[in-house]
């Protein structure tokens, strides 16, 4: 084999384009997989990490958490978000895709401050907010609502804004001033402008804007966050699935978790998974006020549905391969020769295991995923079980620098760089 910076050993490849699991060693060179097969030789590895007893899957994709630090906080009802390196890695998740925290007026200061200085690729929702999440009085500035001036942004930073968010524009009386669709509306002529998706949270209380008039707004592709949310109409008196929702699917309307603190509830999960009324995409909706419970991380969320009864290779399409392509990331969500090597090593636990929902409901069931490692762009960035690391008798010296002196990542860029 080529000499290769890290060599994955010993664990079960999952590939999400067939759903299939096979006992593979994936090799990776310059930040990409270069390649995938039974028994590679260690020999030309520079770097080993053991995935024995391990899963091996594309980095997680996170299609809704929020990471646009709102800080100091602007007001009491500003979002509060999260560190994306702190929560992501931990859960597998190498792509992290914002969902409009930030519109139009501070999408440069979030470029420029978070996504270009984090090591995961972090992706946009661009809302249709002026300023986002900022408060909730200026998610109802109708005014701000500027389709082209988003369209703009979106085209200026498409490598990052992969569409547009509407979310919390919930005029209770409408007026003049507040067309029921003003936001969804403008979110649907940005898209048309850049041919990118839309994302919508719309809670619906006017009666013009039902959740089958919400959806049947949507185009195909569209994604509609948070489906089980309580406020929902998704089950009739006979906790049958309504018809409207198994056609707008058929139409190609996008469901997706959106998981949050007030966005799931198993008396709606249970019976439309019983009724194969599965969601698209599993994603967190990750902020500050749920990420000690009940959403905690992807992982968690994802749990909640092999909990349900999923087959955990539907579960790990959900958050890897199905997020990349509702995204139009077809190269993300993959494990193949030349593609970027983000990648997961988890572990499913065997046994009962309980979950949370977001009205303090508990449900039990089989499995539970944890994340062992996370790789991105061929860079172990997670490794709490040292899984990847030398022997501490063999570790290359100095391998401990005292506070205030060189710390280990620049001595190896030193030492990389000596002849
Ligand atoms: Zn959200």
């Amino acid at each position: 084999m080529t000499r290769c910076d890290l060599l994955i050993r010993g664990g079960t490849v999952f590939a999400p384009e067939t759903k299939a699991f096979t006992r593979e060693d994936v090799a990776v060179r310059d930040g990409t997989v270069v390649l995938r097969g039974k028994n590679l030789p260690e020999g030309g590895a520079a770097s080993v990490l053991d995935a024995s007893g391990c899963l091996v899957s594309p980095g997680l994709i996170d299609l809704h958490c929020h990471i646009y630090p709102v800080f100091p906080y602007v007001r009491e009802d500003s979002l509060r978000t999260v560190n994306v390196e702190e929560h992501a890695l931990r859960a597998g998740v190498t792509t992290a895709v914002d969902a409009g925290t930030c519109g139009w007026r501070n999408f440069g200061d979030f470029k420029e401050n978070v996504i270009d200085r984090t090591k995961l690729r972090v992706l946009a929702f661009l809302d249709m907010a002026a300023k986002g999440m900022a408060y909730t009085d200026s998610e109802q500035a109708v005014a701000d609502i500027n389709p082209r001036i988003a369209a703009a942004v979106a085209q200026e930073w498409s490598g990052c804004i992969v569409g547009f968010k509407s979310a919390h524009y919930w005029p209770r009386h409408e007026d003049a001033a507040h067309p029921a669709f003003a936001s969804i509306d403008g979110a649907l002529e940005a898209a048309e402008l850049t041919g990118k998706r839309v994302m919508v949270d719309s809670i619906p209380v006017v009666p013009e804007r039902s959740y089958p008039a919400i959806l049947r707004r949507l185009r195909p592709g569209d994604i509609h966050t948070h489906v089980f949310a309580q406020q929902f109409p998704l089950l009739d008196e006979q906790k049958k699935v309504m018809p409207y929702l198994w056609e707008e699917r058929e139409r190609g309307v996008h469901f997706d978790v959106g998981h949050g603190s007030g966005s799931f509830w198993f008396w709606q999960a249970v019976p439309c998974f019983a009724q194969g009324f599965w969601p698209d995409t599993i994603s967190t909706d990750l902020h500050h006020q749920n990420v000690t419970g009940p959403v905690f991380d992807l992982l968690n969320v994802a749990s909640k549905f092999l909990a349900m009864g999923m087959p955990l290779a539907e579960v790990l399409y959900r958050v890897t391969r199905a997020p990349a392509l509702a995204i139009d990331h077809p190269e993300l969500g993959v494990i193949r020769e030349g593609a970027c090597a983000d990648l997961a090593v988890l572990r499913l636990r065997e046994g009962r295991f309980g979950y949370i929902d977001c009205g303090g409901g508990r449900l039990s069931g089989e499995g539970k995923l944890e994340c062992v490692a996370a790789v991105r762009a061929g860079e172990v960035l997670y490794d709490p079980e040292a899984r990847s690391a030398p022997d501490w008798q063999d570790a290359p010296a100095p391998y401990w620098t005292p506070p205030g002196q060189l710390r280990s990542w620049e001595l190896r860029t030193e030492k990389e760089e000596t002849p």
